[in-house]
């Protein structure tokens, strides 16, 4: 058994998604509880105990005890499989025995990143990075942050950094696989980052996986520069700054949110260790995920100028997405977090961040200031800008306990905004929880489940199966296939061999059919449907036959006419021998 296998028998994955997910017992061997990969009110989400898989048929997630850590988690199928064996207390294979390429490939390039960042650092001490200090002394940054974020400086040759791992004989490809070395036209190489300002950042176990690099000319574009995908950089499950920043959220209960990594670090470096940036993108629900296992709270500081204010809304649907309380900072002075630290200092910081409005009411004055509510036009102006957040409070006397405080707080009438409130929200619901699911006939349904589950019926079925021209008309058709292609090859029938040999929309169906599928079958019974459908497709058959015989004595073609009466007779002789 290899070492995949031994862990996965010996993890059990209602334990492991317990963990996560309230599971509730739905029927013999199947859980159920509330998707963990998207916001919802009524379980859709289903852990199946025999068979050892999840599917959400809501969102589509679904796959086996690897993948739910892989997605949970952002790790790579190495990592995954590492982090349960670790957990169930199963010793890991010595590392040369069980080093996949992926994890030989990812460990290799954090490397690269350790050796640029090294660089990057001496760099800035050197002659070169005269320039770069002295924007940090502007920026007013003490040598201590710029030790603690460690800042850097990539030089203006665009061949160092190439050069010191040309020397380490690393493959061309690999450097490119970086992200630190580009590739021009002409297929000569060069250094992706050039007279920058260095940003090193980190995983959440705070080893370096990325750079970004803040231009130094005033006409370097763009004004910062982020490294591109890479097998160890998911720009999605990355919020810079969390691993140091982590450890705070818990003990505050409450993280901060900036945008950009000198926020980030002026913040700190302000005294506020609970804070992150999102940093390059826009704030994804896989970064907010990852932080939720820290906190549920979170206080957005967004630059006070038009963009930020934007940012910010989106990033508050996003948030109430994932179950956040959020809060909105707002800095005055037209500053941003960066500079309102330095020049208001901690104390005028931490005021603003106590008084820091729940979103409703920063959302409430943001449509105030754009129209006029002493209109009727503008009070629903209002109400259709602040219908979004509305939507996403999942609890009803909350949603009304906040329909009361905003018409208090925009001055409308109370009634007014309930009613329009709850009509917006029965109409989400409706198009949330309408999805089309496909219905199996229930012989197809029972067929499959004996399939899969036990061996001992399979012997008996199979073969019979195998001549029924019918199941070429299922929907589950290839899973079918599937099943006696691996009886053929002499391989073991289970739900994750079926599975892998299936395309994504049957991987699903397969997933409906295990899970609709609660009563297994008795031995005569799965005889009884084989048998049945067998007569019904001779049935169809023989009807089909005179429907042909009938054409061809009417296009005059009897010779044709003859054969097909014959066929039809031998069809009827045996079908009689049968019964
Ligand atoms: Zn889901």
């Amino acid at each position: 058994m290899d070492f995949r296998e031994q862990v996965r028998s010996a993890v059990n994955i209602v334990d492991v998604i317990g963990e996560r997910v309230r599971l509730r017992p739905a029927g013999p061997n199947r859980y159920m509880g509330l998707c963990p990969f998207h916001n919802e009110k009524r379980p859709s989400f289903t852990v199946h105990a025999v068979h050892q898989f999840y599917k959400c048929f809501s969102c589509g997630a679904g796959g086996d005890v690897f993948k739910f850590v892989m997605e949970k988690d952002g790790l790579s199928f190495f990592e995954a499989l590492k982090s349960l064996a670790e957990r169930y207390g199963i010793p890991m294979p010595k590392r040369s025995q069980y080093a996949d390429d992926e994890s030989k490939l990812r460990a290799a390039l954090m490397e690269m990143h350790e050796l640029a960042q090294e660089h990057f650092r001496d760099n800035l001490e050197s002659a070169a990075g005269e320039a770069a200090r002295a924007y940090l002394v502007r920026r007013g940054l003490a040598p201590a942050t710029v030790e603690q974020f460690g800042l850097g400086y990539s030089d203006r040759s665009g061949r160092a950094l190439l050069r010191i791992f040309e020397q380490r004989h690393l493959p061309a490809e690999q450097m490119e696989q970086s992200g630190l070395v580009g590739r021009r036209q002409d297929g000569s190489l060069y250094d992706r980052f050039r007279n920058r300002l260095m940003f090193p950042i980190h995983n959440e176990s705070g080893k370096i996986i990325a750079f970004g690099g803040r231009a130094l000319a005033a006409d370097d574009e763009p004004k910062y520069l982020n490294s591109p995908e890479t097998p160890i950089y998911k720009k999605s499950y990355v919020l810079y700054n969390l691993h140091r920043a982590r450890e705070a959220v818990r003990k505050d209960d409450r993280a901060i949110l900036v945008e950009g990594y000198m926020d980030a670090i002026g913040v700190t470096a302000a005294g506020f260790a609970a804070v992150v940036a999102s940093c390059g993108t826009s704030l994804t629900a896989q970064q907010v995920q990852t932080l939720k296992r820290y906190s549920q709270k979170i206080v957005v500081n967004f630059d006070p100028d038009a963009p930020g204010a934007r940012a910010a809304e989106r990033s508050i649907n996003l948030l109430l997405d994932e179950g956040m309380q959020v809060r909105i900072m707002e800095l005055d002075g037209d500053l941003d977090p960066d500079e309102y630290c330095r020049e208001r200092g901690a104390a005028a910081y931490q005021e603003r961040l106590d008084s820091a409005k729940g979103y409703f009411y920063w959302l409430a004055d943001r449509a105030r200031a754009r129209h006029d509510v002493h209109t009727s036009e503008g009070v629903v102006a209002v109400l259709q800008f602040l219908l979004p957040a509305v939507q996403r409070i999942p609890d009803n006397l909350e949603r009304m306990a906040v329909a009361n405080d905003v018409a208090d707080y925009v001055g409308v009438d109370r009634g007014m905004v309930l009613d329009r409130f709850r009509k917006s929200v029965a109409e989400r619901q409706v198009k949330t929880f309408e999805r089309p699911r496909i219905v199996l006939r229930p012989d197809e349904r029972m067929l499959l489940n004996a399939l899969l589950a036990e061996p001992e019926t399979r012997g008996d079925i199979l073969p019979a199966l195998r001549s029924i021209e019918a199941i070429g008309r299922f929907a589950t058709r290839r899973i079918f296939q599937a099943v006696l292609a691996l009886d053929q090859a002499g391989s073991r029938i289970g739900y994750d061999e079926v599975h892998a040999r299936l395309e994504e929309s049957d991987q699903n169906l397969l997933a409906e059919a295990v899970l609709q599928g609660e009563t297994q079958a008795s031995r005569e019974e799965l005889l009884a449907a084989i048998d049945s459908m067998r007569r019904t497709e001779d049935r169809e058959r023989r009807t089909e036959l005179k429907a042909r015989i009938k054409d061809s004595e009417r296009a005059g073609n009897l010779a044709e006419a003859l054969r097909l009466t014959e066929e039809l007779q031998g069809m009827e002789r045996s079908a009689r021998g049968r019964s």
